[in-house]
């Protein structure tokens, strides 16, 4: 096997920190942090040494760092790997699981494999193949539509992969599905918060349900401690969002949340399923923006809801007891709604009702709040957010169609070439901890209400420039159509497969499945 150069001495800032991300097996410089910890993880597990040259550190997140080592093989050619050593404190059955989850449908379809397992204590390290990849945040700016087509397709091809084996990865996102832009490879990895399907094969995943409340928990946040959003410079912080315990019966619910009572409300959730809570212990707050002490004081809602805000479904942000593998095709939706519209993250929440918020300016709020009710959840929003036509708001986030107000830049400054960019390498991209450019710029006339995709101009006054594109082009013209990326002519299939996986009800949106068989790959 043959590896590239690790980095250049350009690739070293000041500091001494690798800013590029790694190219292969030149002599690489680490920063004096990194040093300590590759130290430290040689003496918590001694039989590495024995092995592996650490040589950086390539990740690192709230429940595991990844390093970078090289291995002698036995045949004299050296080997590059990814070694995932696990916070001591993880659960064992958690650990064991990640690892069931990566021997068994690892190494094939674009899953990542599983080589190796240390353990000394609990200090666990899985040895993986070292897959070369770029941050998407990175080269988002510069992809093709081509290339776009051809990642959603192969994170399709890992997530029907997973799904047949009852794996519910929960937490599909970009920095979890590597990408090898040159050599066109794609792998999925981070089952650390992956569950099962009722009828799983994984067997650990089945032992994995009563242990929600572990130290790897299974719906925590990630590293809230290190980032503290400010909610006042986002617009989203004015939809004020609740979640509300439950107290009426389904009939009183769906009576309520008539399209006759939108007002200023703020979203709220609840389960319109359950039976009303004590009776004579009714609250007045019902449809008010307050949360009274009765429903303050009722139990929490338990539901899984692992994974990353932005990349949630709305059934995971509603905490829907019943979830199933449609969370993955939502993310993948997420994903694909990023890449289209070249902004990444594309949601940025720092909770789940300001996500559920952010999705109802893309999705709409009546098709958000008729969605929920459908899998038993009662949402309220302070005011009608319209569904928006996806590729004009794809396009003008482009900047490929004039925005309404000229507010909207074609790219958030993440995805230049700011040294915030490339430090991102080493740190997990969920976007509740790392203050990045904001993906939305309020609307002149909705600053401070709502999340800011409204700012999207209503879809019928933009059918003549989406038109023109289907029009004949003079040869002159081929030349910058090709520099554009193929972004002049994005095919109608690329919306329509967006539309459905992220659709609002997970009992028909597509599955993996289906999606691979989308028209849009049809020549796949
Ligand atoms: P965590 O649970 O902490 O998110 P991951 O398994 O997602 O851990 O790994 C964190 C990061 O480490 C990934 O986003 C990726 O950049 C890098 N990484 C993980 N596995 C590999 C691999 N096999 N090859 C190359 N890089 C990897
Ligand atoms: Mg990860
Ligand atoms: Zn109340």
């Amino acid at each position: 096997m043959e590896f590239s150069p690790v980095c250049t001495p350009e690739d070293i800032s000041t500091d001494g920190c690798i800013i590029k991300p790694d190219r292969g097996r030149r002599k690489r410089k680490v920063s004096r942090d990194v040093e300590m910890d590759i130290e430290f993880l040689y003496k918590a597990v001694p039989q590495l040494a024995k092995v592996f040259r650490i040589i950086d550190k390539i990740g690192e997140g709230t429940f595991s760092s990844v390093y970078l080592g090289e291995a002698q093989m036995r045949d004299g050619t050296k080997e590059m790997f990814a070694l995932k050593h696990l916070i001591p404190t993880s659960h064992p059955t958690r650990i064991a699981a990640e690892l069931q989850c990566l021997t068994v449908a690892g190494g094939r379809e674009n899953v990542v494999g599983v080589t190796y397992c240390f353990r000394k204590e609990d200090h666990v390290v899985i040895v993986m193949p070292y897959m070369e990849h770029q941050a998407i945040v990175d080269i988002i700016g510069s992809l093709s539509f081509e290339e776009v087509r051809l990642y959603i397709y192969h994170l399709l091809k890992a997530l029907k992969h997973i799904h047949q084996f009852g794996i519910i990865h929960r937490d599909i996102k970009p920095n979890n599905f590597l990408y090898n832009r040159k050599r066109k490879t794609y792998a999925l990895v981070d089952f650390g918060l992956a569950q099962g399907t009722c009828d799983t094969q994984i067997e650990l995943l089945k032992d994995l349900t009563g242990l929600r409340k572990s130290s790897r928990p299974v719906f925590g946040e990630r590293n809230l401690n290190s980032y503290t959003p400010a909610p006042t410079n986002t617009k989203q912080a004015a939809i004020k969002t609740e979640v509300v315990k439950p107290r009426r019966t389904d009939d009183a619910a769906s009576q309520k949340y008539s399209s006759a009572t939108w007002g200023p409300l703020p979203v709220r959730t609840q389960t319109s399923s359950q039976k009303p809570v004590q009776q004579g212990l009714t609250c007045n707050c019902y449809l008010t923006d307050r949360v009274c002490n009765i429903c303050l004081s009722r139990k929490p809602q338990v539901a899984p809801r692992a994974g990353t805000p932005g990349f949630r479904a709305p059934e995971v942000l509603t905490k829907c007891p019943n979830q199933g593998t449609a969370i993955d095709m939502w993310s993948a939706g997420v994903i694909l709604l990023s890449l289209l519209s070249g902004r990444y993250p594309f949601f940025k929440a720092s909770d789940d009702l300001i996500a559920l918020a952010q999705i109802m300016t893309i999705r709409g709020s009546r098709e958000t709040v008729k969605a929920a009710k459908s899998f038993g959840k009662a949402v309220v929003c302070s005011r009608e957010l319209p569904r928006q036509d996806l590729r004009t708001l794809c396009e003008t986030l482009r900047g490929r169609r004039p925005s309404p107000d000229n507010e909207v830049t074609p790219l958030p400054e993440a995805t230049r070439n700011s040294s915030e960019a490339r430090h991102r390498k080493i740190q997990d991209d969920t976007p509740t901890h790392r203050p990045t450019e904001a993906t939305f710029k309020p609307h002149k006339e909705e600053a401070g209400e709502s999340p800011a995709a409204l700012l999207c101009t209503h879809p019928n006054n933009q059918k003549d420039s989406s038109s023109k594109n289907a029009t004949a082009r003079r040869p002159t013209q081929r030349k910058a159509e090709e520099d554009e990326g193929g972004w002049d002519r994005v095919p109608d299939e690329a919306y329509d497969l967006l539309d459905k996986l992220l659709d609002l009800n997970p009992s028909t949106r597509i599955t993996a499945t289906q999606a691979l068989q989308h028209p849009l790959f049809k020549d796949l």
